[in-house]
């Protein structure tokens, strides 16, 4: 089998709740996404996605994944996508860095592997754990009384697991969490994330005000030092999210006991390859995670669904169901949450069909060695 054709598509996904805030006053209302049809000389195709949360999260933006598509596309025709260790060494040796460009890459080609193997990514992945995974529902940010309201209505809607965008002004963050917790249940688990937003007093004046409270702390300040400093002056649970972005992060942090808990996201690590790889790193280090990406629709929601159902239910902390927060299809068969739990589907790989009418016509196209933009 040979890749034959990569496609690439430009799909604007608007906010059903109007726009998505986060730490140091960073928003955004309607996501660029691309989704990719990576197509081959057996006539099946694979379809992946890559949706940065803004240009200003990561380094990744919209634009930029289409152009690095365009860039390695030429790359990888003639190239078997089921041969996914060596097609993930190709786009290294080509083009280096750009984990987000790479990760939609891999995603199709993983969605072409269990295409071509009768099976579901997540029996590739290492098989399905549990019924359903459990999901948390991000919690934009806004003043401490409205964020409590949307938390109470999520709740009423099935999830039990809630991540509060804080990382602003220290005093309105511990309001938030107290107006949070008093919504929730015993067992209903809260993470505060300040995305790294703080700075180290912040983050200590934040800690030691919420000291009684029930409530994890995501990445309270920009580099794994700071983050260590708060680490080493809380006993609040801990989660690292954007400082975990290969490998070499993971048992750097993990060396130093600087958390409990990593948000592992598909494209900041560069695809689903790379992903199962830190994945089956934390389950051999007792490392809970949450499952997901750095936004995404449809296909990435698919591809969340198959790695996070793949793993062992004890260290699965939750995943995220993106399709559910905005307001566009790009697929049908992906999955659709019930009682605050999605489930991997059980067709061969992805289990998604592109609505092509959604889609429109590629914005970019890789053929016979030659790259184009249309
Ligand atoms: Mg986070």
């Amino acid at each position: 089998m040979q890749i034959t054709h990569i496609r690439g598509y430009r799909v604007a996904l608007p906010l059903h709740e109007g726009s998505y805030k986060w730490s140091g006053g960073k928003s955004v209302s309607v996501f660029d996404c691309t989704v990719v049809e990576v197509a081959t000389d057996a006539g099946i195709t694979g379809w992946g996605e890559v949706c940065p949360l803004g240009p200003f999260y990561l380094p990744a933006f919209g634009p930029g994944a289409r152009t690095g598509i365009a860039e390695l596309g030429p790359h990888l025709l003639g190239h078997d996508p089921r041969d996914l260790g060596s097609l993930n060494r190709k786009m290294d040796a080509a083009l280096k860095g750009h984990p987000y460009v790479k990760s939609a890459l891999d995603m199709a080609c993983w969605d072409l592997l269990g295409k071509a193997a009768g099976l579901p990514v997540c029996t590739l992945l290492g098989g399905r754990d549990g019924a359903a995974v459990d999901l948390y529902r991000a919690i934009s940010q806004e003043a401490p009384a409205a964020m409590a309201a949307r938390v109470a209505g999520y709740r009423a809607e099935g999830y039990r697991k809630f991540q509060l965008k804080v990382g602003a002004d220290v005093a309105d963050d511990i309001a938030r969490i107290r107006a949070v917790r008093a919504q929730l249940q015993p067992g209903d688990v809260l993470v505060a994330d300040a995305n790294t937003g703080w700075l180290m007093h912040d983050a200590a004046r934040v800690v030691r005000a919420v000291q009684d409270v029930d409530v994890y702390i995501e990445q309270p300040c920009l580099s794994l030092d700071e983050c260590l400093t708060i680490r080493r002056r809380t006993d609040h649970p801990f989660v690292l999210d954007e400082v975990i972005d290969s490998v070499e992060a993971l048992l750097h942090a993990h060396a130093q006991g600087a958390m409990d808990v990593i948000n592992l996201k598909i494209s900041k690590v560069g695809g689903l390859t790379k992903a199962r790889q830190i994945r089956d790193l934390c389950v051999s280090l007792g490392i809970a995670m949450t499952i997901e990406d750095s936004w995404g629709g449809d296909i990435t929601t698919a591809a969340i669904a198959h790695l996070a159902h793949s793993t062992p239910e004890n260290l699965r902390f939750s995943a995220t169901d993106f399709n559910s927060y905005v307001t566009v299809s790009t697929a049908s068969g992906a999955p659709q949450r019930e009682n605050g739990k999605m489930s991997a589907s059980t067709a061969p790989g992805l289990g998604v069909i592109p609505r092509m009418e959604v889609l429109g016509e590629p914005v970019l196209e890789v053929a016979g060695g030659s790259p184009g933009s249309a």
